[in-house]
């Protein structure tokens, strides 16, 4: 439920319905508006009628359920759009930002090469994967903790933050120690084990679609990050299954405007896993950044034809500078 106060509701009023909604076996969270406050009564197993009686309550204006089944990710809650802090890089505030880098770390010359290169090229995040989900037990695995410190090394040459994904809760710390987002992988979406480790770090998170999520079961794996006590999500979508082989993954452009329409929660695009194929990435992102995304994450090695995971969709170096060219054009809607 949700208790909407009154524009010239008073901080005692305020206090006094937070107060009422714990009583009633309900958590409360509190999203301050320019003109109103919102207090979230959410939880399972409290006493709903004492909520609804709290439309009597001095500054209250009225009382309304959460029409959706996430609550404290919708907009109904928090109207305006939240803004995630990535180590100083804004996410969410009305720019385009671009993360940028190889699929896994695979050497000090081959991440340094592209972090300069991405950076040059305007990107605002470096990605680089240390720990890997792949699906077969016999390709690269990643580099493991010996990858957060060239990642670590390169943030400091470059000044970008980075981007790694957790896959497992026994690496958080150690993830936390040297990452700035950190990455919940497409088939890790509903790992609820790690959604509820990564709700009590002070890290932002990255959050992938899941290949065969629908946005609903998308925004619930952010409400475990939200309700449990990180508010700084990022959603990715990343493409979903459907019949079509042509491409990798289908990209879900409609799911992003949803999502945008749905959460205040900013939502990037990842048009390299989304299609598979380096040409779709321009018109792809063209098209994310026309729709209203946040931003993008495209994967990026210096030869891609040597990469040792996700090298067919990988963008060369000049492959990257021409995107972020095109990028700044102004956007047209029919690709020439
Ligand atoms: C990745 O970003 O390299 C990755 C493995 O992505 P996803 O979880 O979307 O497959
Ligand atoms: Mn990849």
């Amino acid at each position: 439920m949700i208790i909407n106060m009154r524009e010239r509701a008073t901080e005692a009023e305020l206090q006094h319905v937070i107060d009422r909604v714990k009583e009633a076996g309900y958590q409360a969270h509190l999203t301050r508006g320019e003109e109103r406050a919102i207090v979230a009564a959410v939880g399972s197993g409290g006493r709903r009628h004492e909520l609804e009686a709290l439309a009597a309550a001095p500054g209250v204006d009225g009382v309304v359920a959460i029409a959706q089944p996430f609550k404290l990710v919708s907009r109904q809650v928090k109207p305006h759009r939240t803004v995630v802090n990535v180590g100083g890089v804004q996410i969410g505030d009305g720019s385009f930002v671009v993360i940028a880098g190889p699929c896994s770390v695979e050497s000090r010359e081959q991440l340094f090469s592209t972090a300069r290169a991405v950076k040059a090229g305007g990107a605002r995040l470096l990605r680089g994967g240390a720990y890997k989900p792949r699906t077969s037990p016999y390709e690269f695995q990643g580099l493991g903790v010996e990858a957060l410190w060239l990642l670590a090394e390169a943030r400091q040459e470059t000044g970008l933050p980075v981007v790694t994904e957790v896959m497992s809760t026994e690496d958080v710390d150690v993830i936390c120690e040297h990452a700035d987002l950190l990455q919940v992988g497409a088939r890790n979406m509903q790992n609820f084990a790690l959604l509820r480790r990564l709700a009590k770090v002070d890290k932002p998170v990255l959050l992938k679609r899941g290949p065969s999520a629908s946005v609903k079961e998308w925004l619930l794996a952010a409400e475990y990050l939200v309700a449990g006590g990180n508010p700084n999500v990022v959603l990715c979508e990343r493409g979903i299954k459907t019949f079509e082989t042509e491409t990798r993954n289908t990209l879900d452009l409609a799911s992003i405007a949803l999502a945008r329409e749905l959460t205040h929660l900013p939502v990037i695009a990842d048009p390299s896993h989304g299609t598979g194929r380096p040409s779709l990435i321009a018109p792809m992102s063209r098209a994310a950044a026309a729709l209203g995304a946040d931003g993008l994450m495209v994967e990026v090695h210096p030869c891609p034809e040597r990469a040792l995971s996700d090298g067919p969709q990988s963008l060369d170096l000049p492959g990257f500078s021409q995107l972020m060219r095109r990028l700044s054009e102004p956007l047209r809607a029919v690709e020439t």
